[in-house]
């Protein structure tokens, strides 16, 4: 588990069973939570949603057996049910907001009854985008529910009819899969519902969500060999370079790349049109300004300054210069250090005389 999730879990769970400490208790489960949710987000930009049907996983028993379109959905689904109808006797956030349609999806349960082959049809048809919102929208519900919470609320026991009220509902798949729950949940008080649903659970399925996505990316990583973007700058060196298989390859997640339609970044576009492997090979480097290399832009100038030298040196030159650079320097100080077109130049030819 991840180290900084697993201790707030547990901090959360030490601190909240204690009257003095309560509010603290609280705190720690906002902050997971808040951690959690941002890890979801930053993917929601900058992957191609092809990949949220893909079942990588298809022999795994664990949750990554699963989709990431599926591992939002449910850790979602489940909150909004525990949440409004067991402990509040709210409507859904599903309902009252009409997420059935939104979401363009058959079914209104957990989806714990789903088979693989269903899963995957089921997250090709999902609206992602509102599969993000639904996400959203219920997480802050439930920070809301949990700011207000008090200390005497945490020991309070899930009322018996609410087990007859979700028998009766189609919130849960009778199947025997999901059918369970019911008892799992109104078996619990407040605080054990806290310590599953509300935190627990995200951690399990936003865990196995990251490594589906990372597998994803590391397949598509092996398609391509040629690891120098169009712009110039190393995928091998990017910071980015664990979530990004590359602008040559259908995941590409560059931030500057997700600001455009269809995520097609301009000097990507520009370079294929003139059928050109990158910008480096292209006769109007020096002055160009499109996309990334608007003057405006100091990552573009970096970019460029790589792009040029490339131009000059060949792709392997660049790849040794920027190995032997990263032995002391991160991938921001190296751009940094190269953005200025004359400076930069003059950086990368030193390190190459002296390798
Ligand atoms: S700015 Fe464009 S060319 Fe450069 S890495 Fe991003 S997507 Fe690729
Ligand atoms: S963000 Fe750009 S440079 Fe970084 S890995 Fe992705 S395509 Fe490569
Ligand atoms: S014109 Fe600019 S963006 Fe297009 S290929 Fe040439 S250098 Fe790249």
């Amino acid at each position: 588990m991840n180290k900084e999730w697993s201790e707030l879990n547990k901090s959360f769970q030490e601190l909240i069973i204690k009257k003095e400490t309560f509010d603290e208790g609280k705190q720690k489960l906002l902050e997971l939570r808040k951690k959690l949710f941002e890890t979801i987000m930053n993917v929601k930009n900058g992957f191609n949603p092809k990949g949220y049907s893909l079942i990588i996983f298809p022999n795994s028993k664990g949750y990554d057996s699963k989709t990431m379109a599926y591992s939002i959905y449910h850790i979602t689904r489940i909150e909004d049910i525990v949440c409004n109808t067991i402990i509040n006797n709210l409507e859904q956030v599903f309902d009252k907001n009409d997420y059935q349609k939104r979401l363009n999806i058959n079914i209104k349960t957990t989806g714990n009854e789903l088979n693989k082959d269903e899963i995957i049809s089921f997250s090709e048809s999902i609206n992602i985008i509102e599969l993000f919102n639904y996400f959203e929208e219920v997480y802050l519900e439930s920070n809301d529910y949990i700011s207000n919470l008090k200390y005497e609320d945490i020991k309070k026991k899930i009322p018996q009819e609410k087990k007859n009220y979700l028998y009766a509902s189609n919130y849960v798949s009778h199947n025997e899969s999901s059918i369970w729950l019911i008892d799992y949940w109104c078996s619990k008080n407040i605080l054990g519902l806290l310590k599953m649903p509300f935190s627990r659970h995200w951690i399990m399925h936003i865990e196995a969500f990251l490594r589906i996505k990372n597998e994803i990316i590391k397949i598509e990583k092996k398609k391509i060999s040629n690891r120098i973007a169009v712009c110039g700058f190393s995928c091998n060196h990017c910071f980015l370079g664990e979530w990004c298989s590359g602008c040559r390859s259908e995941y590409n997640c560059c931030s500057y790349a997700t600001l455009f339609e269809d995520h097609i970044c301009p000097n990507v576009k520009c370079a294929k049109e003139k059928d050109l492997e990158g910008c480096y090979d292209c006769p109007l480097l020096e002055k160009c300004e499109i996309g990334f290399y608007n003057k405006e832009n100091n990552d573009g100038n970096a970019a460029k300054v790589s792009a040029r030298f490339i131009h000059k040196y060949g792709k392997d030159s660049f790849v040794k210069v920027l190995n032997e650079m990263h032995k002391t320097y991160e991938f921001y100080k190296i751009q940094e250090m190269i953005k200025d077109s004359y400076n930069g130049i003059k950086i990368l030819e030193d390190y190459l005389k002296n390798i």
